[in-house]
């Protein structure tokens, strides 16, 4: 028990933490069940080209329906499979779905990359890498993209940037996840094999009502565009906000204003709307005068 600050009460503190971490034990000892037994699957969210106002890609992001507990998002079981080794297996199942689904997508006219998210920590596991390329080289007519999170990049910057290296080679578009939600390091930044920068959405989701996001997120843009990377904006939530990163010459926006994570029929049908997009958009005032700039 802790004493509470202010409120001059007691909360159960303790109690809940160990809640907690039996509850991801359990769950983490399900989790080669669950992928077995196909309880494991992909949302996808576009991410729109500001300029062209299309969408340039979309993003997997994993999701657990659990035949008890019901929907599992990332958040509650991705660092417990990274710190009991499942990540690896989970990573490469990942990322033979999304091959399949870009397959998918090609054979309906819709050939854009499919992105998905390699933990950081995979980077300095050399027989992960080896596995990846291997599936890549087996299927290399699939347009592919990985969002790895800078900050273990810097762990081990050495192997790891030699390994997304070879990432690179094999055709695969590198993005840095988070940008500035951790130790992001300048230095490593610029010599990273990366065509796209990822501004976390820490920084994006209060744009418009804070001082400083807006000249951070300005001046980070700025420096992606001087190390010639496109920049990604997350976390787009309000008209105001794509307004803004326009004018601030943003390339890429992604965020629940244009489209949640949606399954992958969802996606496809969303693909075959375009024009309803590039109507959404053209019908934001502030965006089209930046845009004709
Ligand atoms: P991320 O890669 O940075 O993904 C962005 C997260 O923000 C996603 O949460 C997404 O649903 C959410 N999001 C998208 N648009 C908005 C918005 O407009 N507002 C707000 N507030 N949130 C938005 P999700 O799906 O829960 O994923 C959380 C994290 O889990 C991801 O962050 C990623 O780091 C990790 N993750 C997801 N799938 C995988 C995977 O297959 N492998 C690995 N290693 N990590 C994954
Ligand atoms: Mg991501
Ligand atoms: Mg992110
Ligand atoms: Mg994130």
């Amino acid at each position: 028990l802790e004493r509470a600050g202010d409120a001059g009460g007691f909360e159960l503190i303790d109690l809940s933490l160990a809640d907690h971490a039996v509850d991801r034990l359990t769950l983490i000892a399900d989790l080669p069940r669950a992928i077995a037994a196909g309880e494991l699957f992909l949302h996808y969210q576009p991410k729109i080209n500001v300029r062209q106002q299309q969408v340039s890609s979309a993003e997997a992001l994993i999701r657990w329906q659990h035949p008890d507990r019901g929907l599992i998002m990332p958040g509650d079981f991705i660092a417990a499979a990274e710190d009991s080794g499942l990540i690896g297996p989970l990573t490469l199942w990942t990322l033979r779905q999304v091959i399949a689904d870009q397959r998918r997508l090609a054979a309906l006219g819709h050939d854009i990359p499919l992105f998905l998210n390699i933990s950081g920590m995979l980077l300095a596991n050399a027989g992960f890498i080896d596995e990846v390329c291997e599936i890549i080289t087996a299927n290399p007519a699939a347009k592919l993209g990985f969002e790895i999170t800078e900050t273990a990049v810097i762990r081990d910057p050495e192997s790891a940037i030699r390994h997304l290296q070879r990432f690179a080679d094999h055709g695969v578009v590198l993005a840095i996840d988070d940008y500035g939600a951790g130790l992001s390091s300048l230095a490593y930044l610029k010599q990273l094999p990366a065509k796209e920068l990822k501004i976390d959405k820490m920084f994006i989701t209060q744009l418009t009502s804070s001082h400083r996001d807006p000249l951070i997120v300005r001046s980070t843009i700025d420096l992606a565009h001087a190390l010639e990377m496109e920049v990604t904006a997350e976390g787009v939530e309000t008209p105001a906000a794509l307004a803004l990163l326009s004018v601030m010459g943003c390339d890429l926006v992604q965020g629940y204003l244009i489209s949640r994570p949606v399954p992958f029929p969802a996606l496809c049908s969303y693909l075959g709307e375009q024009d309803q997009l590039a109507e959404t958009m053209a019908s934001r005032p502030v965006f089209l005068r930046s845009g004709s700039s």
